[in-house]
């Protein structure tokens, strides 16, 4: 209490205990007043302060108990108490670890969903919207990467401290984990006002951060859905919020998206895909059909002008029939899937090819591989797995087809793995070509021998001189570069004759033969004749600028 004994003696004990409840102040009842008026022992209220001579405030805890004579009747009170000032930090400090992340300051996980509930329960008493978001920093694991962890803490502790500033005191922001904030930000009254609080939120976080003397630029990217109209429970609300972040990120980043109804039908399309595509891995659904690729020039393709054949994947559906790959192309490229169906098209299309080497068939075999499968650091074991497992067919007649856009996602790894393809003897074609935005000094970095032209191109080159232009320089580029070009999606006998006098002289479209079922594979070659294309027609001309959309 610290009061000189001299000076407490003979005062009133009011004067000399005081005590007042934490936090507000307010005045707590004496208990050995009350003690001495009800006869029985009395224990303080929690959160009771202390007030010394000096004016210091102490945490107690304390009780009084009654002194009695012997015929019961009360003489006094002892009043027992001791300092919980430290204990008392203690817990408070433990409450507030248990719901901060103690990088940042910024409230938690299990307290961003405390405040999610408390503001949704609110939302439905006033006539105001309530923004739900996630954000997630662009590129962050650049930063952790390239310049060491310390640094990313750095950066997510200015982002935390930015981000706080540009929202208003009754917002939240929270870390939910990594470089993943949650928002929830009440109290908003037309949709004007949340653009320009997801605008403000976005530029905080967009200008420059001095780090160790370094100036690095990093955004955010947000997914914001709103209540009341989104009226989902608490896990679809943070479902939701998530599919715009998602859009976000794909719309190109740095910027906000609002949730909107299409993505959830877009997602569960998705799922379904996904489901369809794993039971029918399951269930042995999943089918090789197979197209030739024949040249013209005879003596270049081992039989009778059929250089091989390429799989492609199909799906046996109970109801539907057989599916092309488009209605199941995200899950050909799916985290969980690629890779399990990239195996499955080496074993299925290496076991095939192996059949018609032993039976006198010796085609080339050119199987897809997705982006993600190729990227994988497993891929290169997987394709010596299924080379090995399949001594019948030579590596050499094997082909991987690669689309031209895959390795732009990690170009030294997919250089990398094609270099080593081609070591192991497999051929490389780069798919759809001219789709992308590859370029043809792109052929030089990338170890391939065959460029496949995408079938939009040669579809017009009958009619449009600039599909004819484009096909006539790949075709230029690519025999000057030494390489086998493939012509895809040849339809007629006009297509064949151009092409020819483009000394494009690989094919492959629907005028030889749609993709078929390997049983019919070898009837289709016996059938095949190569001299039934070769007419003695003249070319039809190049198309010319006044024949432009003659067949729209
Ligand atoms: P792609 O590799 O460019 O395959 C060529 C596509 O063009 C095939 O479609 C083929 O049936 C079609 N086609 C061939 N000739 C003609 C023609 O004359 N006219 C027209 N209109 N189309 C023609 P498909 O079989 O539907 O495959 C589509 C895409 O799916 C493939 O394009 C490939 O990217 C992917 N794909 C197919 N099988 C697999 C696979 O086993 N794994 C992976 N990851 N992707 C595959
Ligand atoms: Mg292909
Ligand atoms: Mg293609």
């Amino acid at each position: 209490m610290g009061y000189p004994r001299a000076e407490m003696l003979g005062k009133p004990l009011d004067a000399v205990f005081k005590i007042v409840r934490e936090g507000d102040h307010a005045p707590v009842a004496n208990p050995v007043q009350r003690v001495l008026q009800e006869g029985k022992i009395i224990g303080l209220a929690n959160h009771t302060i202390l007030i010394t001579a000096q004016g210091e405030e102490r945490a107690i805890e304390d009780s009084a108990a009654p002194i009695r004579a012997r015929d019961g009747t009360i003489l006094g009170a002892v009043l027992v108490f001791h300092d919980v000032t430290e204990k008392r930090r203690l817990t408070a400090d433990l409450a507030y670890q248990a719901t901060h992340d103690l990088l940042t300051g910024l409230p938690n996980r299990t307290l961003f969903l405390d405040r999610l509930q408390q503001a949704s329960r609110a939302v439905t008493r006033q006539e105001t919207l309530l923004l739900v978001g996630i954000l997630d920093l662009d590129g962050f694991k650049q930063v952790n990467d390239g310049l060491g962890h310390d640094m990313g803490d750095i950066l997510l502790q200015e982002v935390a401290r930015r981000t706080r500033e540009a929202l208003r005191t009754e917002d939240t922001i929270a870390r939910l984990g990594g470089d993943e904030f949650g928002l929830v930000l009440p109290e908003i009254h037309h949709m004007k006002g949340a653009q320009h609080l997801a605008n403000r939120l976005l530029q905080a976080i967009a200008e420059p951060i001095l780090l160790d003397g370094n100036s690095v630029t990093i955004s955010g990217s947000l997914g914001i859905t709103v209540i009341p109209w989104d009226d989902g429970d608490q896990r679809s609300v943070l479902r939701h919020a998530d599919m715009a972040l998602y859009a976000a990120k794909n719309g190109g980043r740095n910027q906000y998206r609002f949730y909107e109804k299409t993505m959830d039908a877009q997602q569960e399309q998705l799922m379904e895909e996904m489901v369809m595509t794993q039971a029918a891995l399951e269930d042995q659904r999943l089918i090789m059909y197979y197209q030739p690729v024949v040249s013209i020039h005879d003596g270049a393709a081992p039989c009778e002008g059929i250089i091989g054949f390429e799989a492609l994947i199909r799906m046996a559906h109970p109801q539907r029939g057989i599916l092309p790959p488009v209605a199941f192309a995200e899950a050909l490229d799916h985290p969980r899937l690629a890779r399990r169906i990239g195996c499955f098209v080496f074993d299925a299309v290496l076991a095939q090819g192996e059949q018609w080497h032993r039976d006198g068939l010796p085609f080339r075999m050119s199987m897809n591989v997705s982006a993600r499968h190729l990227l994988d650091p497993r891929f290169l074991d997987d394709i010596r797995t299924a080379l090995a497992a399949h001594p019948g067919i030579p590596s050499e007649m094997c082909e991987i087809e690669v689309t031209e856009s895959a390795p732009m996602l990690d170009f030294p790894k997919a250089q990398e793995t094609l270099r080593v393809c081609n070591e192991l003897g497999l051929r490389i074609a780069l798919d759809d070509f001219g789709t992308g935005s590859a370029s043809l000094s792109y052929l030089q970095k990338l170890p391939a021998q065959t460029i496949k032209v995408d079938q939009s191109f040669v579809r017009d080159i009958l009619n449009d001189p600039r599909d004819f232009a484009i096909v006539a320089g790949v075709t230029t580029t690519a025999n000057m570069l030494g390489l086998e070009v493939v012509a895809e999606g040849v339809e007629t006998i006009g297509h064949l004759q151009l092409l020819e006098t483009l000394d494009c002289h690989a094919m492959q479209g629907y005028l030889f033969s749609k993709p078929m079922p390997a049983d019919e594979v070898p009837g289709w070659v016996k059938s095949f004749n190569i001299l039934n294309y070769k007419s003695n027609l003249p070319p039809p001309p190049p198309p010319t600028q006044d024949s432009v959309g003659y067949n729209d």
